[in-house]
């Protein structure tokens, strides 16, 4: 059994139903749970007495600092972080930016996908991130058949919870799809591997460091029978299903154009509609749609910065909190954001949206609840995104005390949509653990891990 006390906390942002924060109080972790929290027996909590050592013998201690629950990213491609800057492919719109960059990811391996994800989630964990969803879909041929599993092994090693996507792309050119057909896979192959990954990874327990959910990547790159079989076996062995949809006009021009269907008409015709689904992107619905998702429980991962870089379009996030269609924040693939970072993430929904419908749009607050409760509900997995007792221990916290957060301690929950964050949170928390201390991944050498992922970054690109 391990324990962690979190003393003397400045302000704890709970996001619990009733939105509290807590002042000055102690926080117990215990065997990867909050334990208790209760009033701190120190005074003054924001007092200027002279700095006591903030971390030992499994005590932090918190005074001026802010307590968040763990930020859940709820749509990710790690191994993009490997290919995020090519200069030759910034200004393309998404279609022909995937075509230039299936070439590149042609050369994806086990090594790739490994170093990818400790560089994208050891970011992730520096700004907040304690749940990843990782869309996994590239599987070239010869690249051999644990890729999921060499991200897993990524995660266990830097401490932060995981929700790998099994993603899967099999409609090549020649049968009308996207993806060249040495980048899909055979739809047996994909099923089998499925299953095998749920029977050996998806844990079901509250407090669960891994899980699996069934992923094919999309309408332009997925055949019909593979996003039918897909449910049957997520249905069947009770696991979430994800994709992205509505992203772009250019994807709704395809649907309506290979099946006469919008992408949520589609998508519905193939069983894909209910409360165990959740779609990326979410740009292009119109208003009949937006109820449907409402009433089917259907959740959204929305990806601000991701829309903004590729120029997709706005989703209506204003819409979907209005009509209670579940939402969460995504960070999206490192190529299309180009950074593993929530917190600015959190910060570029808030902005996107004031600038488009102005004091209507969803406040600092709303934004930090669809990053954390949000995204745990659509994820299936809403024991997270809160301090609460007896929920799993994953938070962040960041040093208010510091001269850049000066004048911000007054409203805690609107800070980080109001101001972001420009530097690493002092700690991160996952399942009662210290993963990131004093700003730095506590569990991997960071120098090293630079060193060792910049070659092989530059290997795939320079191919
Ligand atoms: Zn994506």
């Amino acid at each position: 059994m391990s324990s962690l006390l979190i003393e003397n906390v400045g302000a704890v942002v709970t996001m619990n139903e009733s939105r509290e924060i807590l002042y000055g109080v102690d926080i117990l972790c215990d065997d990867g749970v909050v334990k208790r929290i209760s009033r701190s027996g120190k005074s003054d909590p924001h007092s200027d007495k002279a700095k006591r050592p903030v971390v030992a013998d499994n005590v932090i201690i918190a005074d001026g600092m802010i307590v968040y629950p763990g930020l859940v990213n709820t749509h990710h491609h790690l191994y993009q972080a490997m290919t995020r800057n090519i200069g030759r492919i910034q200004h393309l719109k998404l279609f022909d930016w995937l075509k230039a960059l299936y070439e590149v990811w042609k050369g994806i391996d086990e090594e790739v996908v490994y170093y990818g994800a400790l560089v994208g989630l050891g970011e992730l964990l520096k700004s907040g991130c304690t749940t990843c969803c990782d869309h996994h879909y590239v599987f070239p041929k010869g690249a051999g058949h644990r890729l999921i599993d060499a991200e897993l092994e990524a995660a266990a090693e830097l401490g932060i919870r995981m929700l790998a996507c099994r993603g899967s792309m099999s409609r090549g050119q020649k049968d009308g799809g996207l993806p060249p057909d040495d980048l899909v896979e055979d739809i047996d192959d994909i099923l089998r591997d499925s299953v095998r990954l749920i029977d050996e990874y998806h844990d079901l327990s509250a407090t669960a460091m891994r899980r699996i959910a069934l992923a094919p990547c999309s309408p332009f790159s997925v055949s019909d029978d593979l996003m039918r079989e897909t449910t049957a076996i997520a249905r069947s062995k009770g696991v979430k299903l994800h994709t992205h949809l509505a992203e772009t006009l250019d994807e709704e021009s395809y649907c309506l154009e290979r099946t006469g269907m919008r992408p949520l008409a589609y998508m519905e015709s193939l069983g894909w509609l209910g409360p165990d689904v959740w779609f990326a992107h979410g740009v292009h619905f119109n208003d009949d749609e937006l109820n449907l998702l409402a009433e089917t429980s259907t959740g959204i991962a929305h990806c601000p910065t991701s829309n903004m870089k590729l120029a997709s379009g706005r989703a209506r996030l204003e819409a979907f909190l209005e009509l209670g269609v579940p939402v969460g924040l995504g960070v999206d693939g490192s190529a299309s954001n180009d950074c593993s970072n929530m917190i600015s993430e959190i910060r570029a929904g808030y902005l996107l949206h004031r600038l488009e419908i102005g004091h209507s749009a969803p406040g600092p607050e709303d934004i930090l609840q669809v990053a954390t409760a949000g995204g745990a509900a659509i994820i299936g997995w809403p024991e997270l995104g809160r301090i609460a007792v007896d929920h799993p221990a994953d938070m962040f916290i960041i040093d208010a005390s510091k001269f850049d957060w000066v004048g911000a301690e007054f409203d805690p929950a609107a800070a980080l949509a109001v101001l972001g964050c420009q530097r690493p949170v002092s700690f991160t928390i996952v399942a009662g653990k210290v993963v990131v201390s004093g700003g730095e991944l506590v569990n991997v050498d960071e120098v090293l891990l630079a060193k060792q992922a910049r070659k092989i970054s530059r290997r795939l690109c320079g191919r």
